[in-house]
């Protein structure tokens, strides 16, 4: 069986590290914004090039304290794609915002700065790139478009920890950025997590106000925040893993290069790499008109595979009645084709054969 992605044999590396972490957080019970999210803040900060990264309780509530902290409110407009996880558009929403989705790119799956520029309104303020499945948005263009136009940036890496352009990482581009360390995420922690990353001063202070119930001092409330803290457990497991997250990003990136070749003549697109970006793999998805055949192969020799999405946003039953008229053909092709394959950094070299042989078979190669 290779599932899509292999947490145990993961913990099982970094099982002693682990271990011994949980003990002197159990022993110290310090539970909540103890020294471990101290010094992960501090870690997660340098190894982004930021100078703030603020843990928080998910990646959800991360995008949501972002897009607080930049200020959008009722009635304004966010421009982002609607071929990412729910989450993304939740979180404009939650702040009384319109989702305005637009169209991707049919090789990367990013949206662009020319859709992006032909959607702006007099209500747009702000613009949400998601570096979908590891590759950064070609964020030159998106910058200059934001410039231009004074709109804010927020960018959801939630699929991004580690993916960079030119050095400079995802999540430093904008005013702040929001991260997930959802188990199954390249830096994944044991539960929920997140973390807002910003280089504004007053964005970082008022973000640390909201994550803690609107406070600056203890019982003491000048906003209405959240209850959306990083707990000592999660921040001692990132501790140990945010070491390690460029050998994991590099592993990701072998097993991806190795699926690539070994799928290359076959009549069906794999991921596509613009070059300008490093792709980090937190999806290998492909785009197959066989998806059907391909997947009942694949699970015939008990091979995990996984739909990213089927839905795009725009046609959620939640979404699907405002947004009617609204229709992203690109989107929505590769929606119905999309499929996505087993990565982890452990994926061995033979188990991604065993999977490319499977799909070959499919096309009598
Ligand atoms: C996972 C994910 C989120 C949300 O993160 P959580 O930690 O699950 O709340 C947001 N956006 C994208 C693109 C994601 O993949």
């Amino acid at each position: 069986m290779i599932p899509m992605v292999d947490l145990k044999t993961q913990y099982a590396q970094l099982k002693d590290e682990i271990d011994a972490g949980m003990k002197e957080v159990l022993d110290t019970c310090a539970f909540v914004l103890g020294p471990n999210v101290q010094a992960f803040e501090k870690e997660a900060a340098a190894y982004l090039g930021v100078k703030h990264a603020i843990g928080c309780a998910s990646g959800t509530d991360a995008l949501h304290l972002a897009l607080r902290a930049a200020g959008i409110t009722e009635g304004d407009e966010v421009i982002t794609s609607a071929f990412t996880f729910i989450a993304t558009a939740e979180a404009i929403a939650y702040v009384g915002a319109k989702p305005v989705f637009v169209d991707i790119d049919p090789r990367t799956f990013n949206i662009t700065a020319e859709a992006i520029e032909a959607a702006i309104t007099p209500r747009t303020k702000a613009v949400m790139p998601v570096h979908l499945f590891g590759q950064p948005c070609d964020m030159g263009p998106i910058l200059a478009v934001c410039a231009k136009h004074g709109l804010k940036l927020v960018e959801d890496c939630a699929q991004s920890f580690g993916a960079s352009i030119g050095g400079q990482q995802t999540g430093s581009f904008g005013l702040a950025a929001g991260f997930s360390f959802f188990p199954s995420k390249n830096l994944g922690c044991y539960g929920d997590g997140g973390l807002v990353a910003t280089d504004d001063d007053e964005a970082a202070a008022f973000m640390l106000q909201l994550r803690n119930h609107g406070s600056k001092v203890r019982y003491y409330h000048d906003v209405i925040g959240y209850n959306s803290r990083l707990d000592e457990i999660q921040a001692m497991i990132l501790r140990v893993k945010l070491k390690r997250i460029e050998q994991f990003n590099q592993g990701r990136r072998r097993a991806a290069h190795l699926y690539s070749r070994l799928l290359a003549d076959l009549p069906l697109q794999t991921p596509f790499e613009d070059g300008i970006g490093v792709h980090v793999y937190h999806q290998y998805t492909l785009l197959c008109d066989k998806r059907d055949e391909v997947m009942k192969a694949l699970q015939d020799k008990q091979i995990a595979c996984a739909i990213y999405y089927p839905v795009p946003l725009h046609q959620q039953n939640v979404f699907k009645e405002a947004y009617a008229g609204v229709s992203l053909p690109v989107t929505e092709d590769v929606a119905r084709r999309c499929l996505s394959l087993p990565i982890y950094p452990e994926l061995s070299d033979e188990q991604v054969q065993e999977i490319a042989a499977t799909i070959r078979a499919v096309f009598g190669a």
